[in-house]
């Protein structure tokens, strides 16, 4: 039995009738930023974002910015239909704006470069990518006006670069960042699980099993880069990499590195790019 709705939601496809339905919130405000095709992982942060503020908004809009030529965007799972459903009562506002709503021009004139920690990993793989996500990210801050916004760590280097767009633009909005939502089998929840077969996903759990392997081999930083390194001769996975990284810079960390290190996952499961990450404490060579 689903609880029932706690609030009403109300779908938005403009900006200017967001800021008026924002500016009538009583208290603080949570914004969750997605690009639609819900899941469990999603709805996590939703919950987070209730615990954390009064209301709630939900962005549900596919970045055209944050694609490269070639990649899914035409394909990317739309479905607003469900996406209302699975937030229906937990949200206040859902904002779903067509592309022109967003980008009366596109590209836009102006836009926010994410820096070298963009060209990195998934940005050396995706050019353009991470400039894509911080200018929607910040014309979404702007639109929405939240107190608080909340990101999952599954996109570990997007959480690290958004925390750097909100310190060096000095944007007033703090960042709350929710742990990994698994499947039973410790496949971490992704809209782009979709389009994997039975078989796709079976090979997938690769990268989660590279995760706790590396998890396990903590607080040795040798033995985490050991096991990370096992986890690439597993051949289920094209991999791109699979690294140790420094959480603040994502540069690759050296034998003398001791505290909070980042592992981060890439790699291609029948053509479908998959990501997996976590956070390990690191106290021994
Ligand atoms: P997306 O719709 O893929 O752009 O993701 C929107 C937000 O949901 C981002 O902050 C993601 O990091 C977060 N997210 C997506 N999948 C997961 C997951 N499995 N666990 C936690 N957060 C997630």
């Amino acid at each position: 039995m689903t609880a029932a709705p706690v609030r009403d939601t109300v779908l938005v496809t403009t900006i200017e009738e967001l800021r008026t339905r924002r500016a009538a919130l009583p208290g603080t405000v949570a914004v969750v930023m997605t690009m639609g095709a819900l899941h469990a992982g999603h709805l996590a942060l939703v919950a987070r974002a209730r615990e954390v503020a009064d209301h709630v908004i939900l962005t549900d809009f596919v970045n055209p910015l944050q694609f490269g030529p070639g990649e899914d965007f035409t394909a990317y799972p739309r479905d607003l239909e469900a996406d209302l459903a699975a937030v229906d009562g937990q949200v206040d506002l859902v904002l779903a704006p067509s592309t022109e709503e967003m980008y009366p021009v596109l590209p836009p004139t102006v836009s926010v470069s994410a820096g070298a920690a963009g060209r990195v990993l998934e940005g050396a793989a995706r050019p353009g990518h991470f400039d894509g996500v911080v200018t929607v990210v910040t014309k979404l801050l702007q639109i929405t006006a939240p107190d608080v916004a909340v990101f999952g760590q599954k996109d570990a280097q997007q959480l690290a670069i958004l925390r750097r767009l909100v310190a060096d633009l000095n944007l007033p909005v703090r960042i709350e960042a929710v742990p990994i939502q698994r499947e039973g089998t410790g496949l971490a929840r992704s809209s782009r699980n979709a389009y994997l077969s039975t078989d796709g996903r079976a090979q997938a759990l690769a990268l989660s099993r590279a995760i706790a392997a590396a998890e396990l081999a903590a607080p040795s930083l040798g033995a985490v880069q050991a096991a990370l390194e096992t986890a690439r001769q597993d051949s289920a996975v094209a991999w791109d990499y699979a690294l140790a990284v420094d959480p603040v810079t994502l540069a690759p960390v050296g034998p003398e590195h001791r505290g909070e290190t980042l592992v981060v996952l890439a790699g291609y499961v029948e053509g479908t790019r998959l990501l997996d990450a976590a956070v390990v404490s690191v106290t021994a060579a």
